[in-house]
């Protein structure tokens, strides 16, 4: 039989919307308070979730709602639930088509007995931060553009060495990111932001890192080449970067930190002898308060 309309019957709505949130979009929820239960039942639910609802010392309420749903309707099933299945009343038990089950497992069981596939959980907000990202307007070794490893991280860069180009690609690469990013939203996702620092770039891959910290709300790993190194320092002392020296280019050590974030090895990398070490890459920026 399938199931088009769910009555649940809980006076906890953050139950009923939990529920609610796992169904498919074919089913109708609707979502009653014990109190509330009857009018629920005139809109003709295909099944009934019915809670227990016993606290402490006080007599399950869903008892008498069970007893109120059978008086007007006595063939639609209902699930029963209860956190401790074990105290519920035997009349609950008696009651024709009706399955007692542990409130965590209600979901499992009406999914398999009425063949409903239920959506996966949104991700929580507040997982800790996945995505690192690495911004450069050369290559990353190893490594075309694009998102790595199930969102853990995206790289930012270019195809070639960019030379004289490296302005106009790092421009463009800024472009992207603040096309694709809703900062508000998003920037508690970043754990860690690694900008490329070189000498064709001028000023711009520093002023991009400070942009990108403050929008982030957190300090860059700044990889810069040794070429005009007392600029970069000034440049590290005046805003939240941390420098790092790596070789012109930067592609051979970006690379090996894209290994790294993803937990690859690659043949012919020394890990060992990155200027950052495996820690540095790995935690997660802190992050400041505005
Ligand atoms: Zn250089």
């Amino acid at each position: 039989m399938g199931i088009e309309r769910i009555l649940i019957v809980n006076s906890d709505a953050e139950d009923i919307l939990a529920m609610q949130k796992r169904m498919p979009e074919t089913v109708e929820v609707i979502g009653a308070s014990h109190w509330q239960a009857k009018k629920g039942i005139e809109q003709s639910p295909s099944l009934v979730v019915v809670d227990n609802d016993a606290n402490d010392l006080k007599e399950a309420r869903g008892v008498e709602t069970l007893g109120m749903i059978r008086e007007q309707d006595s063939e639609v099933p209902v699930v029963y639930t209860s956190f401790q299945p074990g105290w519920v009343a035997g009349e609950v038990y008696q009651t024709k088509g009706v399955t007692v089950v542990k409130t965590d497992e209600a979901l499992d069981l009406i999914s398999k007995e009425y063949g409903l596939e239920l959506l996966s959980l949104e991700p929580s907000m507040k997982t800790d931060p996945e995505l690192s990202m690495i911004v450069t307007y050369n290559q990353v070794d190893g490594y075309e553009p694009g998102l790595y490893g199930d969102g853990k991280l995206l790289i930012h860069s270019f195809d070639k060495y960019a030379g004289e180009l490296a302005k106009s690609v790092l421009k463009e690469k800024i472009q992207e990111i603040y096309k694709d990013f809703e900062w508000k939203a998003d920037r508690d996702l970043i754990k860690k932001m690694f900008v490329y620092d070189g000498v064709n770039g001028g000023e711009w891959p520093g002023r991009v890192a400070s942009a990108l910290g403050h929008d982030v709300r957190m300090p860059i790993e700044l990889m810069a080449c040794h070429c005009e190194w007392d600029r970069k320092r000034r440049l590290e002392s005046m805003r939240d970067l941390t420098l790092y020296q790596v070789e012109c280019g930067g592609s051979k050590t970006l690379g090996a930190i894209a290994d790294v974030i993803l937990g690859i090895k690659r043949p012919g990398v020394d890990y060992d002898s990155l200027p950052i070490s495996v820690d540095e890459i790995t935690s997660s920026s802190a992050k400041s308060v505005i």
